[in-house]
């Protein structure tokens, strides 16, 4: 297959952590015979210093002409960066949702999966950490609460504030449609997560998926109340395949399920649309703190990148095998410093380059 990719490497660690990524997926399109042509264009900080703006059109029609988009991360330190003496719209971030809002990415997906090397890192009991969990939360993204109509006014005296929780039934089954499509690739088990017990927009949420559930008759729908599922997240998050749910839910609940699963440098995420188009990213940030450094960890980018194999091009066994390498690699001992947990007894510690070039080599 022939894959057009778009690479933003970003700021801080973003280009070196999509060095990376990049080297595993030459190593999968080698061993199965891909072919990948690549693009590389700025956003964020250094496409400020280039042309004084984080979004530029050129990058806006480069990511459009690609099967896929590849992220690191954009941003600095805030309190010392220049960047961030520009207003609000000129900063590195505006053009992280100007780009999610150029593609029409509507649908996130966040994995949460603990890997049994890096169980210490979890804060939960031993006993249900023994258990384990591998989810993934699909959240709405472009709609609901945080794109409703709001105002604060005066009224009788006093500030009023009100934001809108709105849903279309479109912007509903759109979504719905991704979980299951999600789910199928999985353990075929959906939990849609609403408050139907008291919103209008989690009723027609629940009516809907119900609907779009009509279609996927080997796929298990079940419904939770947000409240219920948060405490289910964390005594027993085993239970749960594909979570689905609303912008703020989403927002809240897939920062829990992270933290459950522990580092911040192994969380890869995709942002979705009707298509196959995706940009796939790590959950962190540009981690200026060790930018430049070298020790960065990779992996939440490369297991982005075998999101991007997965969803965007339909190639599950290559996925598979970054997935399986990144358990070989932390099976064997081999960590970067944010994941040296616990008893360090028997562990390689490496670099940014020396954890890309140990999965690397594990693709087979
Ligand atoms: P951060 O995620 O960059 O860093 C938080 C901590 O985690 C730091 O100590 C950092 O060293 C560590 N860390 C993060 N990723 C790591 C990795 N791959 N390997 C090892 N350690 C890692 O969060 P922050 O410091 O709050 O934000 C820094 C900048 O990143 C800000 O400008 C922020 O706006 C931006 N940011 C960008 C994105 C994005 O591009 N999607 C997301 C979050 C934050």
């Amino acid at each position: 297959m022939k894959m057009k990719i778009v690479c933003i490497p970003g700021d801080g660690i973003g280009p070196e952590i999509v060095a990376e990524a990049n080297k595993v997926l030459d190593r999968v399109a080698q061993v199965y015979g891909h072919e990948i042509e690549r693009k590389s264009v700025l956003m964020g900080g250094c496409s400020i210093d280039a042309y004084g703006e984080p979004l530029t059109q050129e990058t806006i029609d480069a990511c459009k002409a690609a099967d896929a988009v590849l992220m690191g991360s954009i941003g600095g330190d805030t309190t010392t960066s220049p960047w961030y003496k520009l207003p609000p719209e000129k900063r590195p971030e505006a053009g992280l949702l100007g780009i999610r809002k150029a593609l029409g990415l509507f649908a996130n997906l966040r994995p949460a999966c603990l890997y049994p090397e890096l169980a210490a890192a979890c804060p939960l009991r031993p006993d249900i950490v023994a258990k384990g969990f591998d989810m993934v939360m699909v959240r709405e993204l472009t709609g609901g609460l945080y794109f409703g109509p709001r105002s604060t006014e005066e009224r009788d005296g006093q500030l009023v504030a009100t934001d809108t929780l709105v849903y279309s039934e479109a912007e509903i089954r759109r979504v719905a449609i991704r979980a299951f499509d999600v789910a199928r690739k999985r353990r075929k088990l959906v939990t849609s997560v609403d408050k139907a017990n008291v919103l209008d927009s989690s009723r027609l949420w629940r009516k809907v998926v119900e609907e779009v559930a009509k279609d996927y008759s080997d796929v298990t729908l079940k419904h939770q109340l947000v409240d219920s599922c948060a405490m289910e997240l964390v005594r027993d998050p085993g239970q749960f395949d594909v979570v689905l749910t609303e912008n703020m839910f989403g927002d809240i609940l897939s920062d829990e399920a992270s933290m459950v699963a522990g580092s911040l440098g192994m969380l890869s995420s995709a942002s979705l649309n009707e298509t196959r188009f995706g940009l796939y990213e790590p959950s962190g940030g540009s981690a200026p703190d060790i930018a430049g450094k070298g020790i960065a960890n990779p992996i939440a980018t490369i297991l982005s990148a075998a999101m991007m194999l997965r969803y965007s091009f339909d190639l599950d066994a290559e996925a598979d095998a970054i997935e399986r390498a990144v358990k070989e690699t932390l099976a064997a001992g081999i960590r970067t410093g944010d994941i040296m947990h616990g008893d360090t007894d028997g562990l390689t510690r490496v670099g940014t380059a020396g954890m890309g070039d140990a999965i690397a080599e594990r693709i087979r």
